[in-house]
């Protein structure tokens, strides 16, 4: 042993598995890239630390879906919009009565999406593979391609063999190890806050509705929640709640405050932000409780196994989105999503202020292909949070239906690199493009006068 390291000793492991794609991560990008990957003809492996999918919808109780639509019209559709479709058709009668009609902000059921994941993954033929942490990679002797990675879980280290493998886990955890270079929040190392989302049972939201309406509060709780604080009832901070959903008249999901400072790729700031957040959570249903008519019974039935993550790691693609493409509302020739949901960066710290910018309603912006490739490595892309964009960008890209349509591409491309036994970058990208409007999604009135007329 010297300063502190030391040496492990050369270790044999089994191979455990050979595939076409790994996927790594479970979350709205990943699920979607194995679905698409399978649906396009890979075998197709999806790997997950948890025992389900979801990624922040589910784990950290992310309590909505962002928007689907620019306010105008649906631009999100495709697997992503499917998956939406079947957890509302999943839900209880009186869910399914309210939501029916609803594509923007639509409340996350998040037992019933779990199953709903569970259910789509395996009927697309998608291999599962949970409790299980992908810690290493393994390279070709050029640097430029991924054999195969390495993991661990209760049956020990192992390797899976694949030709392609899809970065979802929303650090960019496998593009790091296979030394692909990123930025990690703001120029001074500054990162969006993390939450603690949770759900509060035994509720009348009823009850909660007139009260708004007696006081002229805002849904958000502008007013009360100033009270609260100025009474020490809350701590210093965001002067309203994110995010009230109601699943229904008695259960709503709650997203409302920061834990600051946490870097969601160290387990010891995930777990500071565990404890920090669990307390938080007490803190305000007790605010509720206190200062909410409709909140008097509030019980705290769950919070986020994770405290939820905003931002870490963005990856250096062979395109960095920016603000100008956002603000211009720009069009590229390898468009294979696009994007209307505002620019939505939180406060790094408790005296920092929002930054919310907004496109017009009817508009959006495309999400190239080159965003998903990572520069220097083949056989990799990395979908959703991690997407190579610039930090204000990221405050718009990473809401879970614009991983979902990244997703999409990305699992897409690699069944399709197969195909044509090549890399990422080999993939003839108006074939892609066709292939993602065949197969539901929407890039824009261009591409889909184009499919229209063969
Ligand atoms: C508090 C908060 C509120 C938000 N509000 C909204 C909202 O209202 N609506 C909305 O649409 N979006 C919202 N977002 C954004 C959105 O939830 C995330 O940005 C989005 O889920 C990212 O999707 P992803 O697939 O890139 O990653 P994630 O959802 O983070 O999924 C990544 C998955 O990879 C797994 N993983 C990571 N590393 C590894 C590894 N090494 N080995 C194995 N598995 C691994 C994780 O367990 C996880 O399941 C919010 C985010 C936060 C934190």
């Amino acid at each position: 042993m010297s300063n502190g390291q030391i040496t492990l000793p050369e270790q044999k492991v089994p191979v455990s598995r050979e595939v076409d794609v790994v996927v790594v991560g479970g979350g709205a990008s990943g699920i979607a890239a194995a679905i698409s990957a399978a649906k396009n003809g890979a075998k197709t492996l999806l790997i997950e630390q948890r025992g389900f999918l979801g990624g922040m919808g589910t784990v950290s109780l992310v309590p909505a879906f962002c928007p689907f639509t620019d306010k105008r019209k649906t631009i999100i559709r495709g697997i992503g919009l499917e998956l939406m479709e079947r957890m509302k058709a999943a839900c209880n009668p009186d869910y399914r009565r309210e939501y029916e009609h609803t594509l923007d902000w639509v409340p996350i059921d998040p037992e019933v999406l779990k199953r709903v994941y569970d259910d789509a993954a395996a009927e697309h033929g998608v291999s599962l593979l949970y409790h299980t942490f992908v810690y290493d990679v393994v390279l070709s002797e050029n640097g430029r391609t991924i054999e195969g990675i390495v993991i661990v879980n209760k049956t020990g280290r192992s390797f899976v063999r694949c030709r392609y493998v899809i970065d979802a886990t929303g650090d960019a955890d496998i593009a790091a190890l296979a030394g692909v270079s990123f930025q990690k929040g703001g120029e001074q190392g500054e990162l969006q806050p993390g939450s603690m989302c949770y759900m509060l049972a035994n509720v009348d939201r009823q009850r909660f509705l007139r009260f708004l309406e007696e006081t002229g509060d805002t849904g958000q709780l502008h007013k009360t929640v100033e009270r609260a604080i100025a009474e020490g009832a809350l701590p210093e901070g965001r002067k309203s709640i994110s995010g009230l959903a109601w699943v229904n008249d008695y259960l709503v999901g709650v997203n409302f405050g920061h834990v600051f400072g946490i870097d969601g790729t160290k387990a010891e700031d995930l777990t500071r932000g565990a404890i920090e957040g669990r307390k938080l959570a007490e803190r305000q249903t007790k605010f509720f409780r206190d200062y909410v008519p409709g909140f008097e019974q509030a019980h705290l039935i769950a919070s986020g196994e994770q405290v939820g993550i905003r931002e870490t790691r963005r990856i250096r693609g062979d395109y960095v989105l920016t603000a100008e493409d956002f603000m211009e509302a720009r069009t590229f020739p390898d468009d294979i999503a696009r994007n209307a949901y505002y620019i939505d960066i939180h406060l790094a710290n408790s005296k920092g202020s929002m930054t919310f910018t907004h496109l017009a309603p009817g508009q959006s912006h495309g999400v190239p292909y080159r965003v998903l490739l990572p520069e220097g490595v083949d056989n990799l892309w990395v979908p959703g949070r991690a997407a190579s964009s610039d930090r204000a960008v990221q405050g718009s890209l990473r809401v879970m239906p614009n991983c979902f349509a990244m997703g999409q591409a990305a699992g897409t491309a690699a069944a399709m690199a197969m195909g044509v036994n090549g890399s990422s970058r080999d993939v003839s990208v108006p074939e892609l493009q066709q292939r993602l409007l065949e197969q539901g999604a929407w890039l824009g009135d261009n591409y889909a006068s184009a499919a229209a007329g063969g």
